[in-house]
Parts: C-alpha cells; structure tokens; sequence
C-alpha cells in the first residue's frame, strides 16, 4: 500500500530538488477533502489519489503533476471547485485539476456514445496539455488494479472501455509498460477464465525453457565481452494478451506460439545495435521473415529497436529485441519522457515532436477501421480535428471548409480568406476538411466575404460573420447612395446643405418614424423613400412649386439592376441609350430624378455627365426572366413589304416589338426605328445580326 513518505522518496529519488512542501500541502488538501469518504473496499479514500501520484512518480513527471495527481478527485468528488485549487496551488496545477475532471463529468445515453464521447475529449485534452492524460492514466491504472471490488456488470463496463480507448491511446503514445498492463489487467477481467489457464501455461513454458536462454544469454554475454562492447541482456516474458492475440490471429493454439519468451539486449549506440545483431545471425540460424529494423523505420509511435528471430542452441525459436538505452526508454515510456521533470525548465507543452505525434495519431484513427469500430457510435463521424500550421487543434462539423475554419480563428481572418494550403497544398475555398489536416488559411487585404460563401460554410460561427459583414455592407451603400441622392435634391432645390444638421431635421426624422440620420440615407438609398419627398418636408412652402416627378421606372426592369449589394434602388433606364442586361452600364444620379441608368458608351452620357461624383457602380441582378426594351435602328432599301418582311423576321425570333416608327428619304432609302423587348444582350446581338443579313437592308445599329 502507497503512503505519502514513500511517494516523496520516490520523487526525491529522480528529482533531488523537488518542491516537496507544494506536494505535502496538495496530499493535506486532498486528504482533509476526501475525510468522509471511504474506497469501496472500506480503506481511506484518500489511498486512491496517493495512488495515482505514485504512478505518476513512477513515471518521473513534475511535481506540478505530482501534485495534481493528488488533487484529481477533490472537484468531482467532495466540494472543492477548481478556484479553490487556484488559490491554494496557482493557475497550472488548477487546470491540470479541472480538466481530468471535465474529462470524466458528462453522462451518456450509450456506451458507444460514451465511448466516442471519451476519446474525442481525450484528443482535445491532449492537444492542450499531454499531461491530462497522463493523470487520467494513472487513476484508470490504479482503477483497473483495483477493480475486483466493484460489482461484476461495472467491471466489465470499466473494463472494456479500458480495452477500447485507454490501451490503444497509451500504444500510439508510446507508453509501452501502461499498454501491456491496460490490456492484461482487461484481459483478466474479460476473460477470467481464460486468463487463468494461459497463465499456467506460460509459468511451466518459462519453467522448460529457463534452462535454454540461460545458455543463449551467456554465450551472447561472452562473446561481447571479446570485442567488448557493452550491453544489458536478460530475458522477458510476452505479456498474456499479446499470445492470446497471437493465437486468435493465427488461429494456432499456445503449443505452436513460439516466441512466448525472448531476449532483450539493451546497447549504448546504434552500430553496436547492429554489430550484436551481426553476431546472433553467426552464431544461430535465423527464422526467415521475422527480421524487422525499426531502428532505420521507426514506427509511427517512434519505437525504435531491431527484431530477430534464431533457432536456438537445442532447436527453439528465440526471438531477439536489439536497441540503445534511449530507444528503450521511447520504447517503455513514449510521450512520458518529454514530460518528465526537468530541473527549473518549463515544461515544454508545444514540443514539436509531440505536435507531430498528435497528427499522426488523428490521422490514423479517423482512418483505422478497429480503431473506430469502437469509438464511432453516433457521435465521431459528425467531427473533423484539423491543426493550425502552429499545431494547435481545432475540432470542427464533418464537410467544413477552410471558411469555416478562418472564422474560427478569427473573424478577421476569414473576411480576408482567399483560399487555404492543406499539408502544403492549395485547395479551393470549397474543399472539404479531412482529420489530421494542417490548414494553412491564406488572405488577401482586399479579400471581402461574398454571399456565395453562404452556399458552402457549415459552422454557425461562419454563417452569421458573412451575413453580419453582408449587411454592413449593403447598409454602407445604402448610406453612400442615399446620401448623394438627397445632397442632389437638396442643390436642385437652392436649399442649403447645411440644413441636414438644423434642428428641423429631428421633425423629418420624426415624420418618417426613424431615428438617426443614417436610416433615412439608408431608405432613401434603398429606393424605399425618395429624396424629393424628404426635401418637402424641409420646405413645405415650396410643395406647390412644380417639381419633375420621379419617373417610374420601366415595370419590365423595375428590379434587374442594382448597386452592388443594394437592391430596390430608384431607378430609371436612360432613353438615349436603353442598355439591356449583359450591357456595361453606369449610374447617373439626375437631379429630381434619382438613378439613370446608361450603357458606358452612350455618347449622351459623355455629354452630360461632366461631374465625376455624381456616377455610380451599377450592375445587372441575374435574374434572367425579365425582358428590357431597347431600340434598335435599321436603314433598309424602301422596297413594299420591307417593314411586314423585318417584323416577321422579329417575331420569328421570339422577340417582341413594343413601337415601330419608319420613313422614307427622298433617296428611297428606309429609316425604321423600332422598340424590341429583349432578355439580354447576347439575344439583341443575335437579332441585329440576322436583320442585317435580311435582304434589302442595309444597315442595322443600336
Ligand atoms: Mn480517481
């Protein structure tokens, strides 16, 4: 049984410098929290936590995890919160708390989503900070050694979630002695039966064969001492799950499972490693295929070692395990000997190797079949992790996009969002996110969000950042528009601008049940109110004056056209040119008459338009069902049946004619001017090119 003296000996003994006093107080703390309590079995309960802090020891991490191992169980379990910790302990050892316990709070309906539940905060706990999982490690160990006194169904329940989520994530750490003790402690309580027998046949395997690697070794141990090279041998024993694995897989029972026991030799550098292995494969024959170097293909835990296996000295097979002392360390700790205490040496969270491990281990199990088998349930495949260029983790909704990440930097950082490299690739805006993504966003300073985005971004945030930019921006038009519009009408009235600012303005605000100034821009921009109407109101007097009425616009184009990101202006197409969709066009603010509307090369326009302020950005909507009038002009040879020959051609093109106007010359020529209702600029083009391959015409043009 662990007490606090032999926990601080075992710090002391791999951290001679530890803050000692930081741990007593977390074991007081802890201690006098947990009083009332009991462990099922009637012992203490603060027994557990010393517990836990001892195989966190036994793993030689810092004190603050030390400590925090301590404390694992004063949130959940009595009335403690994480702001009693931090005032007692400091911010670190609090969120080391907090977070092992978060990690185990929430209840679930079923064991798969319990499960899927679990793991997806596992990765989020371990992006932050590695060390969470490792305290919640070491209280599932010490959970799992203790597990005979729970009732039978919740050991099972412990059990194979142990099995499903706890082993496989210590594997691809690295943490090999927490793997195999996870999945033998899991195995006994799965398969006690089991268990028990391949127990007794490994003990008499060890017993009959003690004899011959006691040889094996001696003759290795010799014969590295002729050349001298240094080397730890001793010979070890396949943990039971691992046979029984063996033999599920090979479908063999445990007499044809050769290698149950092997040699470890432990060397100090890589030729050495190799130099061994040249020996063994001289002084036995080897069992072809089972060569393996992992030392120049490390696997993607980062274990290192080189495998062999020989026909030994009376004819068994030995299998050979041959690495430095660092790589057996990766090998027996993983990721625990980057967290390991270093003296005065902040605990580096965004080691890069770790950040590389992390990915790995996302990739892979968002890909490995067994792997999601157990994880999947409802839950896992609605989620994406993908990592910042820095290694951060962002969990994201299935089919998100790099919009969708941007924005979950930063708002900013998706307003500028042009596209994004993944792994170093550049993919369009559209791409689909993978798990074990690195997104790189890219951006423009002139990038600005596009309705379109709308089509595509799955996450809330994304949505209402585009529609909230989206609105801004249409307002802020709406302003610009509606503030030349009444400066226009204000001039052609003689009244002086400077009335904007009187105190009238508040009645005509009033009048219109609006607010701020910038609301009446906005409606006025918007086409929802004229100028005109608003200058009446400033000068009632002048009402009887007459004053050119706001033409309405043609019906036909009433909404095709719009000011980027402003629909519903007020509008009229210009007689002089009649542009149709597909047309470059440009706005004309007219005095008393709101926005006309010219093709960019109408001559009139040249004319009139000498004061650069007063035009404005227009475009086409693409609406497309709607049809503009436009005219277009034909000289013709003033033969009879001319004008019944070209309006066939017209009607036949299924263009309508709204007014023909002709006359003769006194050269016989024809002058035919007619008003065609056209959809689009291609179909006018279209038309003037079959009229004028018509016979007896001469000229056709706009
Ligand atoms: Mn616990």
């Amino acid at each position: 049984m662990e007490n606090i003296e032999h926990l601080l000996e075992k710090v002391l003994s791999y951290s001679p410098k530890a803050n000692i006093d930081l741990i007593k107080k977390a074991y007081i703390f802890s201690r006098d929290a947990h009083v009332t309590q009991t462990r099922i079995e009637g012992s203490p309960y603060i027994q557990h936590p010393i517990s836990v802090a001892a195989i966190l020891a036994e793993m030689k991490l810092d004190t603050a995890t030390i400590a925090a191992g301590l404390l694992h169980d004063t949130i959940e379990d009595t009335g403690k919160t994480a702001e009693d910790i931090k005032a007692d302990f400091g911010h670190e050892i609090a969120f080391l708390v907090d977070a092992v316990t978060k990690l185990s709070k929430v209840e679930f309906k079923t064991r798969e989503e319990a499960q899927a539940e679990n793991f997806r905060k596992m990765l989020l706990a371990m992006a932050k900070d590695v060390r969470v999982i490792l305290i919640k490690f070491a209280d599932r160990l010490h959970n799992m050694r203790t597990i005979e006194h729970l009732p039978a169904e919740k050991q099972r329940r412990i059990a194979q979630e142990t099995m499903d989520i706890y082993a496989p994530l210590a594997n691809r750490l690295g943490i090999g002695w927490l793997r195999m003790e996870f999945e033998d402690l899991c195995f006994k309580t799965l398969m006690p039966d089991l268990y028990e027998e391949l127990g007794i046949k490994v003990a008499k395997r060890k017993e009959e064969s003690e004899r011959d690697i006691g040889e094996v070794i001696a003759v290795i141990t010799e014969k590295l001492k002729q050349i001298s090279i240094e080397a730890k041998i001793r010979g070890r024993l396949k943990h039971s799950y691992s046979i029984y694995q063996k033999m599920v897989k090979q479908k063999i029972p445990f007499e044809q499972v050769y290698d149950v026991i092997g040699v470890r030799i432990i060397t100090d550098t890589v030729p050495h490693c190799y130099d061994i292995l040249g020996i063994i494969h001289s002084l036995w024959p080897l069992v072809p295929g089972r060569f393996k170097d992992f030392i120049s293909l490390p696997k993607s835990n980062l274990y290192q070692s080189l495998h062999t296996t020989v026909v030994g000295p009376i004819g068994e097979r030995v299998e050979f395990q041959i690495r430095t002392k660092e790589m057996d360390e990766v090998a027996e700790e993983g990721i625990a000997a980057h967290w390991r205490y270093k003296e005065k040496e902040a605990v580096d969270k965004k080691n890069t190797r770790f950040v590389e491990w992390l990915r790995d281990l996302v990739k892979e199990i968002s890909d490995a079949e067994e792997f999601l088998e157990a994880v999947k349930g409802e839950v896992a495949p609605d989620t994406v992790y993908v990592f910042t260029p820095a290694g951060d983790i962002k969990e994201l909704p299935v089919d998100s996009t790099p919009i969708d990440f941007a924005y979950s930097i930063h708002s900013a950082v998706g307003n500028k969002c042009v596209g994004a490299k993944i792994d170093g690739r550049i993919v369009p805006l559209r791409y689909k996110l993978n798990s074990g993504d690195v997104v790189e966003i890219l951006t423009s300073p002139s990038q600005t969000p596009s309705k379109d985005w709308l089509k595509f971004v799955v996450t809330q945030r994304a949505k209402s950042r585009i529609k909230q930019w989206t609105r801004a921006e249409e307002r802020k038009k709406g302003i610009e528009l509606g503030t030349k519009l009444l400066e226009e009408e204000l001039r052609r009235h003689g009244t002086p601008q400077a009335m904007l600012k009187s105190p009238k303005m508040e009645e005509v605000l009033k009048s219109f049940s609006i607010l701020t100034i910038e609301d009446l821009y906005v409606l006025i921009g918007y086409g929802k109110i004229s100028a005109h109407q608003v200058v009446n109101r400033f000068e009632p007097e002048k009402e009887d004056q007459p004053v050119t009425k706001v033409s309405k616009p043609q019906k036909s184009t009433r909404d095709v056209i719009t000011i980027k990101g402003v629909d519903n202006i007020l509008y009229r197409i210009g007689r002089c040119c009649m542009p149709v969709p597909g047309d470059n066009i440009v706005g004309f603010i007219t005095r008393g008459r709101g926005v006309t509307i010219h093709r960019k090369e109408c001559t009139d326009l040249e004319r009139i338009a000498v004061d650069a302020e007063r035009m404005i950005d227009v475009e086409w909507k693409h609406d497309g069902d709607v049809t503009t009038q436009t005219k277009i002009s034909v000289e013709a040879l003033d033969k009879p049946g001319i004008l019944a020959n070209l309006s066939a051609l017209i009607s036949t093109s299924n263009v309508n004619i709204s007014s023909v106007k002709a006359e003769s010359t006194s050269d016989r020529r024809a002058l035919i001017e007619l008003i065609v209702e056209i959809s689009d600029r291609s179909q006018l083009l279209a038309l003037i090119n079959k009229v004028s391959q018509m016979e007896g015409i001469l000229h056709v043009r706009r």
